[in-house]
């Protein structure tokens, strides 16, 4: 299977991300965890990888590209692969296209994970720390026994700056306006696949496995 996984922060992108590698036995190619990984083994690439981001800039397109192609040559892409974080843009999407049809390759689809924004802030801003042993709960997803106090130690929970209802509106407003082009893109190639991600884990997983054509 070969397939780009994408969706707002919020969405469960990385526990679909989990489940499909699992399943079809394919690396799971994020090229953040690439960058990590190559500046952490002190490569040319990570070298150049790290000059970027130490100054706060984007690392340019050719690099990722660059990056990217070595990693699908790799012989455990052979059975397929799922890419995360890449295509960031259609001059990225475009040069995936050439180094996948050079190889040969096609992709089965791209899968755009979706749920609604108010769902999304929800799961984003319900975040909880506690002051005093730094324990995390969920309100939705794990609430504290007693409003705004920690399970383990009496302490009072706080909600993080990240955390907050204006950084998860900034977030989800910046992944659109990227990616908003990328899905145009996917879409009149007619590979774009919508997935509700607003079910159970299972149900994701079976949309995403009808949408692929890999239904049993
Ligand atoms: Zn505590």
């Amino acid at each position: 299977m070969r397939t780009i996984l994408m969706g707002p922060p919020g969405a469960g992108k990385g526990t679909q991300a989990t489940v499909l590698v699992d399943r079809f036995h394919i690396p799971h190619i994020s090229t953040g965890d690439m960058f990590r990984a190559a500046m952490k083994a002190g490569t040319l690439l990570g070298l150049k990888a790290k000059e970027y981001m130490d100054t706060g800039a984007l690392v340019p397109d050719e690099v990722t590209i660059g990056i990217v192609e070595e990693r699908l040559h790799e012989p455990d892409c052979a059975n397929g692969f799922l890419l995360d974080g890449f295509p960031r843009t259609v001059a990225q999407a475009d040069a995936l296209g050439k180094i996948l049809h050079k190889i040969g390759l096609k992709l089965d689809g791209v899968l755009n994970l979706r749920v609604d924004e108010e769902k999304l802030l929800a799961r984003l801003t319900g975040r909880r720390v506690c002051r005093k042993c730094g324990a995390t709960y969920h309100v939705l997803y794990n609430p504290p026994a007693q409003d705004s106090v920690c399970n383990e130690c009496g302490g009072e929970l706080y909600q993080r700056r990240d955390d907050t209802l204006e950084t998860a509106n900034n977030r989800l407003a910046v992944y659109n306006q990227q990616t908003e082009p990328l899905i145009a893109y996917y879409r009149n190639q007619g590979l774009l696949k919508e997935i509700e991600g607003d079910q159970e884990i299972d149900l994701v997983l079976q949309d995403i496995l009808v949408a692929l054509g890999q239904a049993v």
